[in-house]
């Protein structure tokens, strides 16, 4: 038989209407062994999610202020949850105990973990499955790294003992036993790191959209759901702003070749995305998989004539930025020229010192930084197989009157990365778009 990991994000853990949802989205398949809940999120717009509520709560006690009254707000949260499933399940010795250790000076993280802690038992309860705690499988090293090893093998010797169970997302323990929460987000990688130790067959993991766009639709018009993405084109989106998935969650299911299928809870009929790690065997039907952009970049351009010549020039250069402690993105050259393309917020308080490292250093004709780059990267598998790619996107763009200040086609052949003004970011990406998609 199969076996599924599936994660539910808060917005699917937010009440007890999609608790039901999520109940009957695990009871609708027997693979679905594994459960990971995140802490109840936003009902409404305004709404706090309960993790906030907690981080609060730590201020609060930080600040020597009471939180009696406040944290009526969380016991409310998880009661009204229970109430209205119906459950025989009294929570409020565990609210009082969390409470009690918040005000002991047990520490940030246990005080955020507590809203998955809780969330946890009451699924557990609510499906009838087990409940392991994330504490006792989940471990990171003294530095505060996650433990890989040590939480691959007795997490996975602990899930074989169970047939299905509720393990609670974001957080495990430090070696002294204190809780150590992943970054905002991170229940995304308590589901991968499951969906690894039990060796499953799909790592589910449940939000509020149906996949990944395939690009911003505040931007474009109705971009469709992309099927498939393979990890790699995954990585190029999302360092380029394109957000559904913690960035991290990523490498424990690649390493084991597990895919993810990024779906809807309020929407168990769509397929939404796969992501696997190789595409073959599964239909190609568009030469590009996704857009993406980010604005708010720099270039440090660079004069030198007979710069071709010297040797050790680039290292020179790349010097004054590693002395700076600024990681570059691109660096297109010319034959008397260099660009180095970095975030406009890592120059900040260092710009004349690094203009003036660098023209000392190497001597250079000119160094000049040109501030308001916004990069577009357009990324697809299947660019490499389907000639004239790059011809249509700057056809496009040029159609569409656009300037490109800088072109970028990476090695891996899988992205094309475009440097236009920030004034025409909207502007090239729909061009790009409709070129392609519509
Ligand atoms: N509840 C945590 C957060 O709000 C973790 C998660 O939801 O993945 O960041």
């Amino acid at each position: 038989m199969q076996t599924k990991v599936v994660k539910f994000g808060g917005s699917s853990l937010a009440d007890a209407k999609h608790f039901k949802q999520v109940a009957d989205i695990i009871h609708a398949d027997p693979a679905r062994r594994f459960v990971v809940p995140s802490a109840p999120g936003k009902r409404y717009k305004d709404d706090t999610k309960v993790t906030d509520m907690l981080y609060r709560c730590y201020e609060m006690i930080r600040n020597h202020e009471s939180i009696d009254e406040y944290y009526k707000n969380i016991e409310a949260r998880y009661n009204s949850i229970i109430e209205e499933l119906g459950l025989d399940f009294d929570i409020s010795g565990e609210l009082a105990y969390v409470k009690n250790a918040m005000l002991h000076a047990s520490g940030r993280d246990y005080a955020a973990s507590r809203g998955e802690y809780l969330n946890g038992l009451i699924l557990a309860k609510y499906l009838g499955f087990d409940f392991i705690d994330a504490e006792s499988v989940i471990f990171f090293r003294e530095n505060g790294t996650f433990d890989e090893e040590r939480t691959n093998t007795v997490l996975g010797e602990e899930l074989a003992r169970h047939r299905n169970a509720v393990i609670p997302g974001f957080y495990g323990s430090m070696p002294n036993g204190t809780i150590k929460t992943f970054s905002r987000g991170g229940s995304d990688i308590t589901g991968a790191i499951v969906a690894r130790a039990a060796a499953a067959d799909l790592y589910e993991n449940w939000t509020d959209v149906s996949g990944f766009l395939m690009g911003d639709p505040r931007v474009l018009d109705h971009p469709p759901t992309i099927e498939t993405i393979t990890y790699r084109e995954l990585r190029e989106l999302s360092y380029m702003g394109a957000t559904v998935l913690h960035d991290e969650s990523i490498f424990p299911v690649r390493e084991a070749g597990i895919p993810i299928n990024i779906r809807n809870t309020n929407a168990p009929e769509d397929k939404g995305t796969m992501i696997v790690s190789s595409a073959e065997g599964y239909d190609k039907k568009r030469v590009i998989t996704g857009l993406a952009g980010k604005k708010g970049f720099s270039v440090i351009h660079i004069e030198k004539d007979r710069m071709n010549a010297e040797v050790g020039f680039g290292r020179r250069v790349l010097e004054v930025l590693e002395d700076n402690e600024i990681s570059f993105e691109h660096l297109p050259s010319g034959i008397d020229t260099m660009s180095i393309v970095v975030a406009t917020s890592a120059l900040e308080g260092r710009r004349e010192r690094i203009l003036n490292s660098i023209t000392r250093l190497v001597k250079a004709d000119l160094v000049e930084i040109l501030d308001g780059l916004c990069l577009i990267a357009v990324v697809g598998r299947g660019m490499v197989k389907s000639r004239g790619t790059a011809a249509r996107v700057f056809g496009a763009v040029y159609n569409a009157g656009v300037n490109v200040r800088m072109i970028d086609q990476g090695s891996s052949e899988l992205n094309i990365i475009l440097g236009v003004n920030e004034d025409d970011y909207e502007k090239a990406l729909s061009a790009i778009f409709n070129e392609f998609v519509k």
